[in-house]
């Protein structure tokens, strides 16, 4: 029976044996070109990855978080700033949470972990375990991938990034604990350390003050009127997070730009500086704020007041590499902090995938696959068995004997 639709004779049943021998040429030409098509591949593995496992490896007083999958492939995360004791305990029960899912869904095991538990969310715990946890699961990906973990965030913005400390960029710590004194010796203490770091680093090089929340409003505002001469960059960390009125006052009374963010936590903390109008730069911690994830959105929301990023980072080159990823990745970054000495200790045992130009203050951006961190657990365990550090509670005062914040 002729098939309706043949009005030239030719059935249907004709043409799909046509087909057959030339759509098998297709199909094998197809294969030949799917096994060259990296992005099928990609899918491919992409879908089938799983989180089989997560060792945790206490180092003195950080975690590091080694996330396994059931292709080879490992994730390390870094777990910064908390009782070492209670992060590592937190990871491994969050390890619950992750078990079997697949580790490219990023965004989707962030919220699922983040709001788990409604009244866990949001705190320094939960945000800096999350953020380790987060920096494995983006190494995991850009490996899969084969890319450094800037080119999953959009790819570069810049080809260098700028960064301090180096001979031409510098902060200036409070050099102490301040009484709320106002005394003419305590500010000349700071103005002169302002004053020598500028004559050091020249016209063309850049101061900044990191009052650290040790310097008391009052005596940042008279400390802010003595230093103008010596064009610092900024002020970072005017007052301690939890009262934006705080940050309002002193913006209005203080001519110099004003950072902050440190010790703040997700999108949520940060909006009101830039909702208010009262910080000039934010400084999110990529092992605090929640993560690779949550410092891009960070930026994302920064870049619509117009307010460029200056990273905090004291972490050691793991952490780092996570921050200077996103610090490529996005549009408005003004300067990137290291930490020499969390670089050198972290440095015994693992690479750092990135260099400083310390003429220029410069650095080049991480080389992947992922985070490009390889980690020497052999020389860890070594670091980790090392008796002369213990984790210690801070325990600052000021002379009276009341507590002080620093
Ligand atoms: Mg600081």
């Amino acid at each position: 029976m002729r098939d309706a639709s043949s009005a030239d004779g030719f059935t249907r049943r004709d043409l799909l044996g046509a087909m057959g021998a030339a759509g098998g040429m297709m199909l094998v030409q197809h294969a030949v070109a799917q096994e060259k098509n990296p992005a099928a591949q990609v899918a491919d593995s992409a879908s089938s990855i799983r989180i089989t496992g997560m060792k945790t490896h206490r180092v003195q007083h950080k975690v590091y978080l080694e996330m396994l999958t059931n292709q080879k492939i490992t994730g390390w995360g870094e777990v910064s700033a908390l009782v070492p004791t209670a992060a590592e305990e937190l990871s491994k029960s969050l390890f619950e949470l992750l078990d079997g899912e697949n580790p490219t869904r990023i965004e989707h095991l962030w919220q699922k972990l983040y709001r788990a538990h409604r009244d866990m969310r949001g705190g320094p715990f939960m945000c800096h375990t999350l953020a380790g946890i987060d920096m494995a699961l983006w190494d995991i990906t850009g490996k899969l991938w084969g890319v450094p973990v800037h080119r999953l965030l959009g790819g570069p913005c810049r080809d260098k990034i700028r960064v301090y400390p180096t001979s031409k960029a510098h902060k200036v710590p409070p050099h102490g604990i301040y009484p709320h004194s106002g005394n003419p010796n305590e500010i000349e203490r700071m103005v002169n350390a302002i004053k020598q770091t500028r004559e050091r680093v020249g016209p063309d090089g850049t101061v900044m003050f990191d009052a650290h929340c040790a310097v008391p409003p009052a005596t940042l505002i008279q400390l802010a009127a003595a230093v103008k001469p010596y064009d610092v960059l900024f002020f970072e960390e005017v007052a301690v997070p939890g009262n934006i009125e705080v940050f309002k006052r002193l913006k209005a009374q203080i001519s110099i730009p004003m950072a902050t963010g440190e010790r703040d936590h997700t999108i949520w903390e940060f909006i009101p500086y830039l909702h208010e109008g009262c910080i000039d730069i934010l400084q999110p911690d990529v092992a605090h704020c929640g993560g690779i994830t949550q410092m891009k959105k960070i930026a994302v929301l920064a870049e619509a007041y117009h307010v460029p990023l200056a990273p905090h980072c004291t972490t050691s080159p793991l952490g780092a590499t996570a921050s200077l990823s996103v610090a490529a990745s996005i549009p408005f970054l003004l300067i990137h902090e290291t930490a020499p000495g969390s670089l050198q200790w972290g440095e015994q045992f693992m690479n750092r995938p990135w260099t400083v130009d310390d003429k220029t203050s410069y650095a080049t951006l991480p080389e992947g696959p992922g985070l490009g961190v390889q980690i020497d657990i052999e020389k860890l365990k070594q670091i980790a068995a090392d008796p002369k550090y213990k984790w210690a509670w801070p325990r600052l005062t000021l002379p009276d004997g009341s507590v002080t914040d620093y």
